[in-house]
């Protein structure tokens, strides 16, 4: 049988010289000298030279003059040592060439769409032909980092104790906050499956059934639109545990977080890592998952200014402000507060500090001593205010907060800041219907003694519910569950829903939480955010292997694609309208 290759080209050392390996790959380069030829031979480990001479081996020769980028080749031939001044430093395989004796084609390749060498190609260009783009150095790093990481999740899991179990994908909606996919079904016309948003109730099942300690890299589908951090489909380490205190469901995801950080060699961050309540997040920075690697806290002027001349302040429930480290131009304060008003701010009101400490503002003269001390701003920067409803209040400022640290170049990308946010509150309003909503899911316990707050004042109950940021980067979220159904139904009430409605959507779940249901918790960790992380991108789909563009769709299979009249009448279905005349 013919051996395609015994040696790897990437593996091609002093220690074989003298040896007559068969390598195979892809020809990266070809250099014709006149007389000789020089093949950069790659295959999935790096890069060996290949030198045809044509005293060597004519036939060798003759085959390497058809040969093309990224044709597959077959070579067999003797490894040498470089002469000195050949010797190249930038590839491992440098200081030796194999001098081929025979050279076979094995596959023959177009000239490609784009140069694999070439960063600056479009997005959709390397979906559409993702299989080329897997060839680059970035991709081949990126789906090696990602194994090697999830590999380390695995064994960490198995560690402590937890057992790999699959979960219907094709199920009943889960309530996870997005809208689900739904999946008709032939058998009965006019019924769809959703695909699962997540194995949340399933998993609690398993709680119930005495599985103790349950975990999985689960595939979620989330109809919600897409973004750098969200795609209709992404993979969830997905977890639940018995009888857990809150401190031990997180320090599984400590062990997770630092098991990974060492697979790679780096340096894990410190544990445990720090908490913060979700009220102080919200008062300090203006969101949920703050990015803590720089400063630039939100401080509270409400109280000094309850007083004021300056109506807009005496007046807001809230007046919250910003110290940038820099007096910034007109233009510059213009152009924030645009940016403020795009955040539903109706204005931000300010204080230059010039170097030589004169302050700059149409609202000083409004300003009580007392209230300009209080706002503590040096030589050197400006103060930006808001006066609004406190939630107004925070959302603005905490955008503004990120968006100047980006631009004011505060952020020290060199650090990696994990922290855990906590007790969340158990429902906030829904921003369209005034309704009370979930925070995290309908499933998140209360904290103890806050049961009674959910029929009395709902908006005062904090929940179990945790979230793990990473450099402001929401990496999951968990909660110790409602393991006793009164609560559960409680909470399905305040949400607005009838007991005959939670009884006819969730009765089966609620039946199982009548018969011996634990207390139990977990969590789940977005594998592709924390993979993109690691891997030093910024967007998720550089770390899956094909991602859907940010329209949803994609370019490799040109999926979603329309359905054939006859396939509709099959599942009973009929479009309102259809656009455009399906393919197959
Ligand atoms: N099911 C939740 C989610 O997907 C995670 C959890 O509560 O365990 O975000």
């Amino acid at each position: 049988m013919k051996v395609w290759r015994d040696l790897r080209c990437g593996d091609a050392s002093t220690a074989h010289v003298g040896r007559e390996p068969t390598v195979a790959g892809w020809v990266a380069r070809r250099r014709d000298h006149g007389g000789l030829i020089f093949i950069d031979l790659r295959d999935h480990t790096g890069i060996v030279q290949l030198v045809v001479n044509p005293e060597r081996s004519p036939e060798a020769a003759k085959v390497a003059h058809g040969i093309r980028s990224e044709f597959v080749v077959r070579a067999k031939g003797e490894v040498v040592r470089r002469a000195p001044e050949a010797v190249n430093k930038n590839i491992p395989t440098g200081e030796v060439e194999i001098q081929v004796d025979e050279l076979e084609i094995v596959a023959r390749s177009e000239p490609l769409p784009f140069q694999l060498d070439d960063e600056g190609v479009e997005e959709p260009l390397r979906l559409k032909y993702r299989y080329l783009d897997l060839r680059r150095d970035r991709m081949q790093r990126n789906m090696r980092l990602s194994a090697t990481v999830i590999s380390a999740i695995r064994r960490s899991m198995e560690e402590q104790g937890f057992i790999d179990v699959w979960t219907p994908t094709m199920t009943l909606g889960t309530p996870e906050g997005a809208r689900d996919f739904l999946v008709p079904v032939r058998l009965q016309p006019g019924k769809f499956f959703a695909l699962a948003q997540s194995p949340q109730l399933f998993k609690q099942l398993f709680m119930v059934g005495g599985l103790d300690r349950y975990y999985q890299i689960a595939t979620c589908w989330r109809d919600e639109d897409l973004r750098a951090d969200r795609q209709f489909e992404f993979r969830q380490l997905d977890l639940e545990l018995a009888f857990p205190t809150r401190e031990e469901v997180l320090d599984v995801l400590e062990q997770v977080v630092v098991a990974s950080f060492e697979a790679l060699g780096k340096a894990p961050p410190p544990r445990p890592f720090p908490r913060m309540a979700y009220a102080e997040a919200m008062l300090r920075y203006g969101s949920d998952k703050p990015d803590l690697r720089f400063g630039l806290e939100i401080e509270d002027a409400t109280e000094v200014t309850r007083g004021s001349e300056f109506g807009v302040f005496a007046k807001a429930e809230t007046v919250r402000y910003l110290v940038a480290p820099r007096a910034l131009s007109r233009a510059a304060l213009q152009k924030l507060e645009d940016f403020a008003k795009e955040w539903g701010a109706k204005g931000l009101a300010y204080l230059v500090v010039d170097e030589s400490g004169e302050v700059r503002s149409p609202i000083a003269k409004f300003l009580s001593e007392r209230e300009l001390q209080a706002f503590e701003a040096s030589p050197g920067s400006t103060v930006l205010f808001v006066a609004d409803t406190p939630a107004m209040v925070e959302r603005v400022l905490g955008a503004l907060r990120l968006h100047l640290g980006e631009e004011l170049g505060l952020i020290d990308e060199s650090r990696d800041e994990f922290h855990w946010v906590l007790d969340f509150p158990l429902f906030l309003p829904d921003e369209e219907t005034g309704q009370w909503t979930f925070v995290h899911h309908p499933f998140t316990s209360p904290i103890e003694g806050h049961e009674e707050l959910i029929d009395t004042d709902p908006g005062a109950a904090l929940s179990q519910h945790y979230d793990l940021i990473w450099n402001g980067w929401e990496q999951g979220s968990g909660s110790i569950r409602i393991h006793r159904q009164e609560i559960q139904e409680k909470v399905f009430r305040a949400m607005g829903m009838s007991d005959e409605e939670a009884r006819a959507k969730f009765g089966w779940f609620l039946d199982a939480l009548q018969m011996g249901a634990p207390p139990h918790g977990g969590f789940a960790l977005g594998i592709d955010r924390f993979l993109a992380l690691l891997a030093g991108e910024s967007n998720i789909r550089e770390v899956i292997a094909f991602p859907k563009t940010a329209s949803g769709s994609d370019p490799l299979t040109g999926a979603p694609a329309l359905a054939t009249k006859e396939r509709l009448d099959e599942l009973g279905i009929s479009l309102k309208e259809r656009r455009a005349k399906p393919s197959g």
